[in-house]
């Protein structure tokens, strides 16, 4: 009974299936059939070596769908009690929080995780974990900045950076998440002036994708911007001489903003024991470790290093701020940036 979900189907099929199909339910909740099913926004590439490793270990096979968050979460959503998803995984804090304002999720408290995932990486509530860091921080050109100009993300606003900028769209969650940090540090008031003045110096309109930051860049169309580590981590993996460096910002005030993948515990899950025990073994030094390697990203436990590659970037302070806050502020990043015409 080996059921392998298509990660290439549509949104519209994963709906049509979802509402349609049956034999997909059928082959999962088979009698005595202990295997998981997960849901996740992060491609196949980057989960299956950590659900092959889980199996090994435990004997527990692991099924996955993969799609879109937000067609996965209405789809759980519309699933509703009769869900095969036993966890959700997705990236950013902004869309975990939003999943457990869908009542996706369902409290877990584990000693396990409790002691390999550092507070501010997991919800209060126990509703999801952070499972790996990426950092979201400045990006400069080495040929055309001086590190010794650079600071912080509300430093960027300054008009020594004008034509000089080049931002993430509003639109992606990571924006969203980053000015909802600034919103907690320093209120709404002088986030807006901060938001003001990165708009002013920007150099072209918001990139749809971190890669064309660092083109942009390249290019010589921008000299600074703000991108997720792990983009540069490619990047520098790819070409070890590139002109480009990351700053980590803020490191006298507020700390580097930090964000995280994650997962949590369907609501719903049939297998709430076992979906526990994957949810502790993603926290593990083992899988931490296939984290790091797989995708440049920085452990979300701290009980390993980074890989040789990220910690030649040095040692920063992360904002400490508690992740949840960055979805909790969403609503009103999201209207401070319209109101200011921030595309
Ligand atoms: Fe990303």
């Amino acid at each position: 009974m080996e059921y392998q979900v298509n990660k290439k189907v549509s949104i519209f099929s994963v709906l049509a299936i979802s509402i349609l199909s049956t034999s997909f339910s059928t082959a999962v909740l088979s009698a005595n059939d202990d295997s998981l099913t997960v849901y996740s926004t992060r491609k196949e590439h980057l989960i299956e070596p950590l659900f092959n490793a889980f199996t090994d270990k435990t004997g527990i096979r692991v099924k996955y769908l993969t799609g879109k968050g937000g067609a996965l979460i209405e789809r759980i959503k519309l699933e509703g009690k009769k869900t095969k998803a036993d966890l959700f995984m997705t990236v950013d804090a902004g869309n975990l929080w939003y999943a457990g304002t869908q009542n996706l999720f369902q409290p877990v408290s584990s000693e396990i995780i409790k002691n390999n995932i550092p507070k501010h990486l997991r919800d209060p509530n126990g509703l999801w974990s952070g499972l790996s860091v990426r950092a979201r921080t400045i990006i400069y050109s080495t040929d055309r900045v001086n590190p010794s100009e650079l600071s912080t993300y509300q430093d960027l606003a300054n008009k020594k950076w004008k034509g000089k900028l080049c931002l993430r769209t509003s639109k992606k969650v990571y924006t969203k998440s980053l000015v909802s940090s600034l919103i907690h540090h320093d209120g709404i008031e002088k986030t807006t002036e901060v938001v003001r003045g990165w708009i002013d110096n920007l150099a072209a309109t918001p990139h749809a994708e971190d890669v064309h930051i660092m083109g942009s860049i390249l290019a010589g169309q921008c000299d600074v911007g703000i991108v997720n580590s792990y983009y540069f981590g490619r990047l520098q993996a790819e070409d070890p001489n590139v002109a480009l460096k990351l700053f980590w910002a803020n490191q006298d005030s507020t700390g580097t903003h930090v964000n995280v993948s994650g997962a949590g515990v369907i609501k719903h899950s049939k297998n709430k024991e076992n979906a526990i025990k994957l949810l502790e073994f993603l926290t593990s030094v083992e899988a931490q470790k296939i984290y790091v390697d797989l995708n440049k990203e920085y452990p979300a436990s701290q009980k390993l290093k980074a890989d040789n590659l990220i910690a030649l970037w040095g040692d920063f302070n992360q904002d400490k701020m508690n992740l949840s806050v960055a979805g909790k502020n969403q609503a009103d990043s999201v209207s401070l940036m319209q109101r200011e015409g921030y595309k």
